[in-house]
């Protein structure tokens, strides 16, 4: 019996982890991406306008890791721990580093393109170790696909070759602007937002520093994330392997707008980020940079179902393109694939008659599922998947605003140190926010249904402590007041005789405040 086939559209970063879990479950597989080898000399540092580095943490590692220890610990070599957040103050001068995790958990920065690169290099692994069952084709872009017949057309477009292919699986992983996306809306009814937030962004590199030796050093503290919060704007700094530093600048497209000449740029960087300025290596280079990247939108799209029958998915950005400000986009889209891993194996294991939940799924092969097996697997991966994106989206909304206006203020400080303290104290009731949606695989409807549970109870708890502690105050207040008085101390005297109000009055007068 022929093995399954799966077509991909797009090798990014999700679609090239798609490809190689299904060439490990033995599918023939077929991935066309419409970029140029990116490991080809002549296209290397060639940039896809995303970010040049991210940050990968538990839900990332984890789908990378169910592929293999060895993919796992080449992924691990390429990254950069970073341990916390380091505030830089509008003075030029004053540091605050705050840490993700009070048990020393960190999240990692990554080369988008050399991740891209092991997982293309992964993948033609598997295509030689297995029946050369895996093809990736370059230049090649998505014209169109039909999910109700399984077939797809993508055009060359460098020799103009059009390619006509049929699979029994096309799975969508080409990105925020998706073809697949829309051909699934003809195909059955999908209910698409897609909204563009009134900020942009913009990257500019920070060089790495040179020391009296020749020799490079990072120009700051390496393991961290650093940010520049600003209030409605903001510059944030992950780490490269190179010692350099790729910053990003998110501002309204207004802000964008006002910055017309490098005097402008320069008083703006001197006035809201004086040491970054310094960092950069003066107004020169910060000029050059800004005026010459591209500035790009931020928009999310959330969609419902991502399936049709069991013909075909979307998956990745194609599927829940997110903004970037809980560094979760690739993560949920890894997670995606994983999940529908998952989801074909329980199939698979179902057929075979074990039980779903159990054993080592290693060398399980889900290449010879039954359309009807596939469908269920799909529809199961839409009962979750479209939800959990959805609130994912919702919290990188939500954190931009933490980001950019709160991490320095002292009431989120606070908050931020009780949860971590209290996490410590009683681990199964309260998780950190960041340490659920970042340190965990806790799904994120289910994070942020907790994080509202446990926001209320310690709310109500920093609220009864603040009752009970004025009461005391105010209780002892009273009782000095009175003893002077009795003891006829001249300021107090008029008061003697007059009663201690009961303290459930003035517990009562707080609670009415
Ligand atoms: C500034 C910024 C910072 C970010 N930081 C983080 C972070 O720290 N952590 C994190 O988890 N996420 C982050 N993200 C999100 C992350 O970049 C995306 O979620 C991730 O790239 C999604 O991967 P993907 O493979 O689904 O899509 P993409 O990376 O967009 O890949 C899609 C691929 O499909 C190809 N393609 C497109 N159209 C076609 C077509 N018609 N035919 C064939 N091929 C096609 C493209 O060339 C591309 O290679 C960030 C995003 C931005 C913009």
């Amino acid at each position: 019996m022929e093995p399954n086939k799966v077509i991909i559209a797009g090798g990014g970063l999700v679609g090239s982890l798609a490809g190689c879990y299904f060439a490990k479950r033995g599918w023939t597989v077929e991935v066309y991406e419409k970029r140029p080898d990116p490991r080809a000399e002549a296209n290397k540092g060639s940039r896809n306008h995303k970010s040049i580095n991210l940050a990968i943490s538990a839900r990332g590692l984890s789908a990378v890791e169910r592929l293999g220890p060895a993919t796992y610990s080449k992924v691990k070599s390429i990254t950069l721990p970073m341990y916390g957040r380091m505030i830089h103050d509008i003075d030029g001068k004053t540091l605050h580093g705050q840490a993700y995790s009070a048990k020393g958990e960190y999240i990692n920065s990554i080369d988008r393109g050399l991740l891209n690169h092991l997982l293309l290099d992964q993948l033609d692994d598997h295509g030689k170790t297995a029946r050369n069952n895996v093809k990736v084709v370059f230049d090649c872009i998505l014209d169109t696909c039909d999910f109700k017949t399984k077939t797809a057309r993508f055009r060359n477009q460098v020799t103009g070759e059009v390619i006509e292919t049929k699979g029994d699986l096309i799975v969508g992983a080409d990105g925020a602007y998706s073809v697949a996306r829309r051909r699934l809306q003809s195909a059955t009814r999908v209910n698409i937002e897609l909204k563009y937030i009134d900020h942009l962004y913009c990257e500019l590199e920070m060089k790495p520093k040179i020391r009296s030796d020749n020799s490079t050093d990072f120009a700051m503290q390496m393991d961290h994330l650093h940010i520049w919060p600003r209030g409605t704007f903001m510059l944030i700094a992950l780490p490269n392997l190179d010692k350099s530093f790729t910053c990003t600048l998110f501002m309204p497209l207004a802000t964008f707008e006002s910055l017309k000449t490098p005097e402008d740029l320069s008083a703006f960087f001197r006035k809201y980020f004086p040491d970054a300025l310094e960092l950069f290596g003066g107004e020169e280079t910060i000029a050059q940079e800004y005026f010459a990247n591209p500035k790009g939108d931020l928009f999310y799209v959330k969609c419902s179902p991502h399936h049709y029958k069991g013909n075909g998915v979307i998956v990745g950005d194609a599927a829940h393109c997110t903004v970037p400000f809980y560094a979760q986009g690739m993560n949920c889209g890894f997670e995606d694939i994983e999940t529908l891993d998952r989801l074909l194996v329980e199939q698979a294991k179902i057929s075979q008659g074990k039980a779903a939940e159990t054993g080592d799924d290693s060398d399980i092969k889900t290449h010879n599922l039954t359309p009807e097996q596939i469908e269920a697997a799909l529809i199961k991966y839409s009962d979750c998947r479209p939800r959990d994106s959805a609130s994912m989206i919702d919290l990188a909304l939500h954190n931009y605003v933490e980001m950019r206006n709160n991490v320095n203020k002292l009431s989120y400080k606070l908050r931020f140190m009780i949860e971590k303290k209290l996490s410590l104290w009683f681990p199964s009731y309260v998780m950190p926010l960041y340490s659920m949606v970042s340190f965990s695989k806790l799904s994120y409807t289910e994070a942020t249904r907790r994080w509202n549970a446990q926001t209320r109870a310690i709310n109500r708890l920093v609220t009864v402590g603040t009752e009970i502690s004025a009461i005391c105050i105010a209780a002892s207040l009273v009782c000095i007041v009175s003893a002077l008085s009795r003891r006829g101390y001249a300021p107090f005297a008029r008061l003697n005789g007059l009663r201690i109000p009961k303290l459930q009055e003035i517990f009562n007068l707080f609670r009415s405040q």
